[in-house]
């Protein structure tokens, strides 16, 4: 397929840089005659190759739109799933982006779907969608929020339909609320323009950017987490820390931290669990892992310290890691967010969904997969 070298091309471009995706994160696709090739569910963006695309059959995908499916969303999810499944080319054995359907609908040869984290401070702000009115004056889309996967395809085709019906043009920038930037194009260049219009407009807007860079915490208060954290968690727990100007005042402003006591954006909730939990001191830990607990029926994977920092856990260093840096993202996020009108979280419907929906734990078990 003569595109997928230019697919492969922008997929590297955006999934190298950590200020677009982290880990499995975005997508990526290209449509060329009857076929679409969409990157697999949970691979990373970061290093991939041919073989990291699935092939589809874009027909087969489009009759999906005329499909009556449960009113329950994981029974919907899963019956959308199989007619997602049947829609690959034959041969074709791994499992698409869970996002290839909002591929599908879109016209560009070319979609590159990313979860910017300062573009993000505009999705997850209260008046993001006016400030994406003003900005690309009229000329860019507003998704609302939804569950990922079938809800979110469908309501957002219906949206995209409606624009073009209405404004008699196309929306090549999709701004998705809480999750991210979808823009699709027919060529490279076109792609990268837009990204790029995208950036200047929005960090324009941002008077002050947050921190981007973070240190290690110092050793003695490692020391003392991961002492605290074996008697939480158990032996074998890993722990990683960051600090920065940015963290320092949410970690000193119990006020500024209610904008990261609820998850931004899906990735954050698979990541990092369903809040970033503050803590006034170390010896607070145990009474705010069992809080979490009984809300969420697991542990917490991020924290904040009063004074200190963020840090991270997890069974191992790459999952700590992980942790670590979606609650840094979540720091930036809600900073940002400020000159969109303020943090705007995740509704408690979604995290549920997110929590308990098979293809995000799929998602998130081929992205540790992809990551070893
Ligand atoms: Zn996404």
């Amino acid at each position: 397929m003569a595109h997928l070298k230019t697919l492969l091309k922008l997929s590297l471009f955006y999934g190298n840089n950590p200020e677009y995706i982290l880990f499995g994160g975005g997508n990526t696709s290209v449509k060329e005659g009857k076929e679409l090739w969409v990157k697999g569910s949970g691979l990373f963006l970061k290093g991939i190759t041919e073989s990291g695309f699935v092939g589809m059959d874009h027909a087969a995908l489009e009759t999906i739109w005329q499909k009556k499916y449960s009113r329950d969303p994981l029974e919907r999810e899963a019956e959308n799933l199989k007619d997602i499944l049947s829609a690959r080319l034959p041969g074709q054995k791994s499992r698409p982006s869970v996002e290839v359907l909002f591929h599908s609908f879109l016209p560009g040869r070319y979609g590159v779907h990313t979860h910017p984290v300062l573009i993000n401070g505009l999705t997850c702000g209260m008046e993001g969608e006016k400030a994406v009115e003003k900005l690309f004056e009229g000329k860019a889309l507003w998704v609302p929020q939804h569950e990922p996967g079938y809800i979110l395809a469908s309501s957002a085709r219906k949206k995209y339909l409606s624009f073009v019906k209405a404004r008699g043009m196309m929306a090549r920038i999709i701004f998705m609320q809480n999750h991210g930037l979808f823009i699709h194009g027919d060529t490279e260049k076109e792609i990268r323009d837009l990204y790029g219009l995208v950036r200047e407009k929005v960090l324009k807007k941002i008077k002050k950017l947050p921190d981007g860079v973070s240190k290690k915490l110092p050793a003695p208060v490692m020391k003392s987490l991961a002492a605290e954290t074996e008697r939480c968690f158990g032996p074998g727990c890993a722990v990683s820390g960051a600090v920065n100007g940015t963290i320092l005042q949410f970690a000193a402003d119990p006020v500024l931290c209610r904008g990261i006591a609820v998850p931004f954006t899906c990735d954050q909730v698979l990541y990092a669990g369903a809040a970033v939990c503050r803590l006034e001191t170390i010896g607070d830990m145990a009474k705010t892992v069992s809080r979490y607990k009984s809300k969420f029926g697991r542990d917490p994977a991020a924290f904040i310290l009063a004074g200190e920092g963020l840090f991270g856990i997890g069974k191992d260093a790459a999952s700590a890691g992980y942790s670590l840096a979606l609650a840094r993202d979540a720091v930036r996020i809600a900073w940002s967010s400020r000159y969109f009108g303020g943090p705007h979280p995740l509704k408690k419907r979604i995290i549920d969904f997110i929590l308990n929906w098979e293809a995000e734990k799929y998602r998130a078990a081929a992205g540790r997969r992809s990551a070893a």
